[in-house]
């Protein structure tokens, strides 16, 4: 009955294309990401910081002033990584100013560190997500390959992991940092110790006292690994 209609040709023929057309799209995208992650991996800071600033990957380029790389000693022994720029970030294209940018220096300070010194510092997603909303899964996918090239550049011994998102990020969970602190966690073999974001530690002051017990458990850490 539907021959005589003339809908079975029909049917079959846009539902296969539909499938096909769909297939091949995420195909196409799979062999996007994974040449785009390969040819990263290949670059050397300077390649990789002109790739950073020209980036057009993910949407938050749209509304970015500066992309913001990180900074720091390029060998150094510390990575301390966060979310994503803010506002004073996205404007200067340095990680970590203003007021939060002070408080982390207290934080270093604390542990006798000093930025761009033996110390490196940037964040999981590099530009300024609009309205301070945490980044999108995507947009971290996208942003994956300059972090994943710079702790392969950088070797570092210790990663610091700042506030959720970025604990989260880098151990692909949804626990929270008040349940992954005070342990010693491992990412790509490199140990990664979880502590609170200076933006966070700003508004809640109660918790300085928690950071404070994370840093000096990094400090015995690394020094635990520099034996
Ligand atoms: Fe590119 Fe990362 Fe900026 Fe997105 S957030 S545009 S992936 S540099």
């Amino acid at each position: 009955m539907l021959e005589e209609l003339g809908l079975t040709p029909l049917w079959h023929r846009r539902t296969l294309q539909h499938v096909t057309d769909s297939a091949m799209e995420a195909i196409h995208q799979a062999d996007v990401t994974n040449n785009r992650h390969a040819r990263v991996m290949q670059m050397d800071w300077t390649q990789l910081k002109v790739s950073v600033a020209d980036c057009a990957a993910c949407p938050l380029h749209q509304t970015r002033t500066h992309s913001v790389f990180g900074a720091g000693d390029e060998n150094a022994d510390w990575l301390w990584v966060g979310e994503s720029p803010g506002v004073e970030e996205d404007a200067n294209g340095a990680p970590f100013v203003g007021q939060v940018g002070k408080l982390l220096d207290n934080m270093l300070a604390a542990i006798s560190l000093k930025r761009d010194s033996n110390v490196y510092i940037t964040n999981i997603v590099k530009c300024h997500p609009p309205a301070n909303h945490n980044p999108e899964n995507a947009e971290a996918l996208q942003c994956h390959p300059y972090l994943a090239r710079q702790i392969e550049l950088i070797q570092p011994r210790l990663i610091i992991a700042l506030g959720n998102f970025a604990s989260q990020s880098f151990l692909n969970t949804d626990a929270t940092v008040a349940s992954l602190r005070g342990k010693l966690h491992q990412f790509s073999g490199i140990p990664l110790i979880v502590t609170y974001h200076p933006s966070y530690l700003l508004q809640t002051q109660a918790d300085k006292t928690k950071a404070w017990e994370d840093l000096c458990f990094a400090k015995a850490t690394m020094q635990r690994l520099l034996q």
